[in-house]
């Protein structure tokens, strides 16, 4: 039995000393060519390597990420279960990451920005936390973790996913008519949904018109979610007042595309949170151990829903 880990070398010491300690009975590799397919039980990777047939023992292929729409996934053999990340740093990073985006947009920080530049001391009305309606797209592990570090602001939240959930003190909200009631009444609209065919595309012209003039975005999901042009649109004339962009596609951004240099685009290359190899690894190793006494894994993804 084989735990293989096909990833960074850096990460992979972390990793090789945590098994170490935690699970010395299972040999840890990280040269593909050095050990016997046949021994594999466990992998874990970004990408799915071309030569992932061969492993035909394979119980759990794990996602070195939180997302697993960079797998192809029915080109994962149907034997394997397939596991996202789940670990403390993503989430402590994510909220990290959308308070701050929150909080720049909630408080004017791009036009400020821009004011600074043109040496215009000028103050925007403010607006009270209370009158600033957020909006939640995913209520799943980040979803939910980035609405409790938002609540003690005051922020009147709102959160929508596929199906029902019940979160004290956040208005949650599904389906087709869901979504609309979600979005005629918010003001910080923030993208935590999964890449699935029906995600691709959410982020489009139909849906920013249905948010109130003025309205904001802070996109942290995927890519391809985010129809560029539609929010382009909407900022230029006026519709929405701002946007905190993590996530694009293609990524890296090209050099002269329009987010670069727009002044109400608050633009970072994709590091709203990363996977910490450490908590990392004590994840991984948890869920090893939860399957070897027959428990499911936490993270596990269903094949037909795609997350
Ligand atoms: P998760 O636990 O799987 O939660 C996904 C949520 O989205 C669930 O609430 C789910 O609804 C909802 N959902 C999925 N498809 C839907 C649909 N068609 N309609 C309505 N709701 C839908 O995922 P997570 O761990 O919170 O992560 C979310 C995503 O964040 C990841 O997939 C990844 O794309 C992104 N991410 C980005 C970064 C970054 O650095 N920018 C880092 C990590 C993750 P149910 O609850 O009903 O299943």
């Amino acid at each position: 039995m084989t735990f293989l880990f096909n990833s960074d070398a850096k990460r992979g010491a972390i990793f090789a000393k945590a098994f170490s300690r935690e699970l010395p009975e299972i040999p840890f590799a990280t040269d593909p060519a050095a050990v016997d397919p046949e021994t594999v039980r466990y992998l874990i990777t970004w990408t799915l390597p071309e030569d992932l047939s061969r492993y035909n023992n394979l119980e759990i292929l794990f996602s070195v990420g939180a997302g697993v729409d960079q797998f192809r996934i029915d080109a994962v053999p149907p034997h394997a279960q397939v596991v996202r990340m789940v670990e403390d740093g993503i989430t402590r990073m994510m909220q990290e990451y959308v308070t701050l985006a929150v909080l720049a947009l909630h408080r004017n920080l791009p036009a400020y920005l821009e004011r600074q530049r043109c040496e215009n001391w000028q103050a925007i009305a403010p607006v009270q936390a209370a009158e600033r309606r957020v909006g939640v797209l995913g209520l799943g592990m980040l979803g939910t973790a980035v609405l409790d570090r938002l609540m003690p602001f005051g922020f009147p939240l709102s959160g929508w996913s596929r199906s029902p959930h019940e979160i004290e003190g956040v208005r949650c909200l599904t389906g087709r008519n869901g979504l609309d009631a979600l979005l005629v009444s918010t003001d910080i609209l923030i993208c935590l949904l999964p890449l699935t065919d029906e995600t691709r595309s959410l982020l489009n012209a139909q849906l920013f018109a249905r948010l109130p003039a003025g309205a904001a975005l802070v996109h942290v999901g995927r890519g391809p979610q985010l129809d560029h042009q539609a929010l382009l649109q909407a900022l230029d004339s006026g519709h929405l007042s701002g946007a905190v962009i993590d996530v694009t596609d293609p990524e890296p951004l090209p050099p002269g595309h329009p987010f670069w240099g727009h002044p109400k685009i608050l633009l970072t290359p994709h590091i709203a949170s990363v996977t910490q190899p450490e908590t990392a690894a004590n994840a991984v190793i948890e869920n090893i151990k939860r399957h070897r006494s027959g428990l499911k894994p936490f993270g596990l993804v269903d094949r037909r829903r795609g997350y």
